[in-house]
């Protein structure tokens, strides 16, 4: 049984509650983990309270090394790691092995930057005196993470925060708990001082609460969906907390009449399907220029054909490629009924539409990859986010509509636009309402460079030099000689 990791120790919970997490390709039992509740919660933030004096004082080149170490002592178990992150979550296993890359590369790009943080000298109109900005870490930070990229969104939080001399505690989602905890772990290996990184598990509504409530965090990191998201801002910014929130996206694509149309079919298709369709910055509205519009969703429909749902840790023969199931029941209700909906008002369902059929499938949460036409604006699948394989297609007629309907959302976080005309980029980079704009590429957060949300995909940002704001707090000195 998986262990939470607390103060340098695998613990089980205080009352020694655990459950269990399943296979999502075939309802098998992976492992169970600690139930943990809020006593669990605060041990783990008393545990990261107090080395914090010390690993502040750390010098920076220090935590730097440690990191790029414990970096490493992760990568050696890439495999066994993206196979446990294949089984707890669903995502194929080279999808998986992807995602651990992203992880080590975002912990490497932090590390690099610990010794590279700056201050100011700033000069003042009072005799005798300057002014000096330095930047102090914040005390213990909350790293609140979903499912759906569950390494990648704990590494964009524990990577920043560690290096700017923070200490941590880590609460996965309740149903990817494994791989963290043995991230974490592993992590500790390298020498961090006991209590830095802990991993604390349990329902987000007790364990989670309770990082949001309790006064000794200073700093939530929160990853999920924008109705949490509110409820994280309300309690923890009720108690003055650093929030930065990474909420849902319903992010568009729009090709125009000039574009490179194989390459914003794989676009479409890569940003739409990756990790079946479960990601915040997924293609999630395709708006196509009247003039390409059949022959782009031919092309599409020919390309999209050749996903072959199943389990993760199976490869499809191919020309096949292998999408994973749905991660929870739920997650495929949901999109069931958004797809329902869709139909109800007029759409077409131009591919797929349903379950696949077959009994390799039946103990799984499989939905076969959908695209849909003729999808209503006021439809849900338009107003609302889709996490999983379903793309509407809308057919346009001017780049002004395209933008107009991509801004007709709540949700703000990335965007793209497939043309050689700069004229148009520079109005899409203008107007679209979008944290992030792509120009003839992929949806895909690089670490090199700030990734977050405006409207109800939330605010601040992760990843970038930028994120490292977030988890300094500057501080104003004023000298007089
Ligand atoms: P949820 O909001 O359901 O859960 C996210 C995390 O919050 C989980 O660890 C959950 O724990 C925890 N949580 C739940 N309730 C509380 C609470 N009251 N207090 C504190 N923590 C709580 O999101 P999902 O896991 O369903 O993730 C999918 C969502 O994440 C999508 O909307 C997606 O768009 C968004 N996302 C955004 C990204 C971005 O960068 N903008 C990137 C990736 C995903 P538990 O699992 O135990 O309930």
């Amino acid at each position: 049984m998986a262990k939470m990791f607390i103060a340098g120790e695998s613990v089980d919970s205080v009352s020694g509650a655990t459950y269990e997490v399943r296979n999502p390709a075939n309802g098998d039992l992976v492992d169970s983990a600690p139930k943990g509740n809020a006593d669990d919660a605060r041990r783990a933030v008393a545990a990261a309270a107090a080395p914090f004096d010390e690993w502040s004082h750390t010098s920076a080149e220090d935590r730097a090394n440690l990191l790029f170490k414990a970096a490493e002592i992760v990568d050696a178990e890439r495999k066994s790691l993206a196979e446990l992150l294949c089984r707890e979550q669903g995502k194929p296993f080279q999808e998986a092995m992807g995602e651990l890359e992203h992880f080590h590369h975002g912990i490497d790009f932090y590390a690099g930057l610990a010794s590279k943080v700056r201050g100011s000298q700033v000069p003042l109109p009072a005799k005798n005196a300057y002014g000096m900005v330095i930047r102090k870490p914040l005390g213990v930070c909350g790293a609140i993470v979903p499912w759906n990229f569950p390494i990648t969104l704990m590494g964009t939080k524990v990577g920043p925060a560690l290096a700017a001399g923070n200490t941590v505690v880590v609460k996965p989602a309740s149903t990817t708990p494994l791989t963290t905890i043995r991230i974490i772990e592993l992590m500790n290996q390298a020498g961090l001082p006991k209590g830095v990184l802990n991993v604390v598990t349990g329902p987000g509504g007790v364990v989670g609460e309770e990082l949001l409530k309790n006064r000794t965090i200073r700093r939530i990191a929160f990853t999920g969906e924008s109705a949490t998201g509110k409820h994280v801002a309300e309690v923890a910014c009720g108690d003055f907390k650093r929030v930065t929130l990474e909420l849902g996206g319903s992010d568009p694509m729009i090709v125009c009449d000039d574009a490179d149309i194989a390459k914003a079919v794989t676009g479409a298709m890569v940003g739409r399907f990756w990790n079946a369709g479960q990601a915040c910055l997924a293609v999630k509205r395709l708006y196509v220029f009247d003039k390409v519009y059949d022959e782009f969703v031919g092309s599409l429909l020919g390309k999209v054909a050749r996903y072959e749902v199943g389990d993760g840790m199976t490869r499809a023969e191919k020309p096949k490629i292998r999408m994973g199931p749905l991660h929870t029941a739920a997650q495929r209700d949901e999109i069931e009924a958004q797809v329902k909906d869709a139909i109800d008002r007029g759409a077409r369902v131009l591919l797929g539409g349903s379950r696949p059929e077959g009994t390799q499938h039946e103990k799984g949460f499989y939905y076969q990859p959908t695209i849909l036409a003729d999808v209503p604006d006021d439809a849900r699948a338009v107003q609302e986010e889709t996490f999983g394989p379903v793309l509407p297609v809308f057919r346009v007629g001017s780049l002004d509509e395209a933008i107009e309907r991509a801004n007709n959302s709540i949700y703000g976080l990335g965007s793209s636009i497939w043309t050689k005309n700069l004229d148009n980029i520079e109005t899409a980079i203008d107007r679209l309402q979008a944290g992030n704009v792509w120009v003839n590429s992929l949806h895909y957060g690089y670490d090199e460079l700030p990734f977050g949300g405006v409207k109800a995909s939330g605010f601040g940002r992760e990843h970038g030099p930028e994120a490292l704001d977030y988890y300094l707090e500057p501080k104003g000195v004023v000298i007089t000689r």
